[in-house]
Order: structure tokens, then sequence, then C-alpha cells
């Protein structure tokens, strides 16, 4: 994702993966193949690999510059962890040139925020040192939904074996309430003037956007609401992995409204290529138009004073 600016704060990101993943008929159990296709054509070619019939999906961590805070958002599916399938079990080094291309050390993180705790969006909270997972920014705040948190707890607590989201609880999660370093907050928290979240819940028990705002500029940042612009065309279509797919499909249709037809970038976790954009209705439903750099002035270093 090229970066870009939204008032004075600077939004980047950098990629674990990307790449044909997907089958949309395999991702959306309830679609339907000729509609896909239709909707397909009518977007930018790297959003879907038509030869192999693959969906185009990017894991990636948001690094947001504000005046005051280096805040990371969702941090993939990290290194070393056990229990995961193994169509994650790729190379994970492009993570870690992305961290330090960016000028970054682990220590100068003050918040993570994970918009959920799934697999790809909460692997790097830790790290494996001495056979003992530790959090991976030392000197970070980790910003948990509650309600997102306890049902991944309560589902470690029935002990089912190969329970791949109860291991990644106990690795990724545990260990940074452990250490002191989680904030475990509501649906609508807001960190400070211009930090917020807004529920979005059905793809996980309690997912959450985390929005920005600075100046005139809002940016609003929706993990897994929607995996792929199909969705926007299609918002009833959720996912193979949503926990409750109408709960999902509702939280989609009143973001989208939200945000159609504004200013406010927003920024979806698995998008691919330039991931942000705007989201423009069309009847009842929308459409998905990817960031241009055109005739705008987006900068590619730190914020301006
Ligand atoms: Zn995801």
């Amino acid at each position: 994702m090229r970066p870009f600016k939204i008032g004075n704060i600077l939004i980047s990101s950098f990629v674990e993966r990307e790449g044909p993943w997907r089958q949309p008929e395999a991702m959306f159990p309830t679609s339907d193949k000729a509609t896909a296709l239709a909707h397909l054509g009518e977007m930018p070619s790297w959003v879907y690999d038509a030869g192999r019939n693959l969906l185009i999906i990017n894991y990636q961590t948001f690094v947001v510059r504000t005046e005051r805070h280096t805040i990371l958002i969702d941090t993939c599916v990290g290194e070393d962890k056990p229990m995961r399938s193994s169509g994650l079990a790729y190379p994970k080094q492009s993570w870690l040139d992305g961290f330090s291309a960016h000028g970054l050390r682990f220590e100068d993180i003050d918040y993570v925020f994970c918009t959920h705790l799934h697999v790809d969006h909460c692997g790097w909270n830790t790290r494996l040192v001495n056979g003992r997972w530790v959090p991976t920014f030392p000197n970070a705040t980790y910003i948990f939904g509650k309600r997102e948190y306890e049902a991944w707890e309560a589902e470690a607590a029935l002990g089912k074996p190969e329970d791949q989201q109860a291991a990644i609880w106990e690795d990724s999660c545990r260990p940074i309430v452990e250490a002191g370093q989680a904030r475990l907050v509501d649906s609508d928290f807001e960190l400070e003037d211009g930090i917020w979240l807004t529920p979005a819940f059905g793809h996980s028990p309690g997912q959450v956007c985390v929005n920005f705002r600075s100046g005139d500029g809002h940016a609003i940042f929706t993990g897994d609401m929607m995996h792929h612009p199909l969705q926007c065309r299609e918002p009833d279509w959720s996912t193979c992995f949503c926990s409750d797919p109408g709960e999902a499909a509702q939280s989609r249709r009143r973001i989208l409204a939200e945000v159609a037809d504004s200013d406010t970038v927003v920024v979806p976790a698995h998008f691919p290529g330039q991931t942000a954009g705007h989201v423009l209705s069309d009847g009842d439903t929308w459409r998905w138009r990817f960031m241009s750099f055109i005739d705008q002035s987006w900068i590619s270093s730190g914020p301006t004073d």
C-alpha cells in the first residue's frame, strides 16, 4: 500500500504475504459463481487471478504515525506459532523486513490495536524467546476488545484438543495480558480525541474497526468487516470464517452505509494492492474505488508539522 496522509497522520503498511488465495465460491459460501464473475470482470485485474479462479488476498500490518504515537494495527500470522493450518506456514521474513524498512525497532511501538483475535491479526503480538511467548513490542500497550478477548478465553477454557483458536489465544493474546501490557476495552472505546473504536461484530464475536481523525480527514481500519471488494457489490456474502454470517452482513451494511459517498478513507485488512479506498453507493449496494494518487498530494515521508 502506498503511504498516504489524513491531516497530520501518516498511514502505511508492510506485507507478510500477498497473492492468490481462495476461490470466491469457497470464501463466500452463499455466493453464486456467475454473479461473482460478473462483478470481478468490472474490477481491476489485480484483485482476482482469473486463470486459477483465486481471489488475491493481502496479509499486512498497518503503521499509523500520529504527532504523538506510533501505532500498529493487526499483526498478521507471526512465526513459530504451533497449531496453524499449513496454508499459513509461508515465510515470514518479509514482515520483519517491512517493519525495519519503516525505520522502526520493536521498542518504538506505543500501541498495538487488534481489530479481532483471529490467526492473521494477532500473530506477531508475541515471539518465542527461550521457550516462552513474550510481547514482541516491549513498550506497547496492546488494545484488545474485551468482548473478543473473553470469547476466546472461554473457548480456550473448554480444553478441546486441536482447537486452533484456543491455541492462538494461548500463545498470542494471554501472554500480553500476563505481561501487564494489555488493555481490554469496550467496543466503542476512545483512546484520545481522534482515535476510537466502532463495533463490527459478526466476523468474530467482538471484531471492531479502528478510526482516526485529523483535520478534515477520517480513516477507518475495518479489519475483516469485509475481505474483498466483491462484498461491496454483494454485502450479504459473508465468509466461511465468519462466526455469525448474518450479523457480519448487518455490520457490513451498516458501516458501508455510514462511509459511502464521503471522504472517509476505508482501509480493509485484506484488500490487495493499494488496499485503501472509498465506498460509493449504487442503489441498495455499493461500489469500491481504490485510492487514486493521480491528483492528490500524497507523500511518502513522515508527518509534516
Ligand atoms: Zn483476516
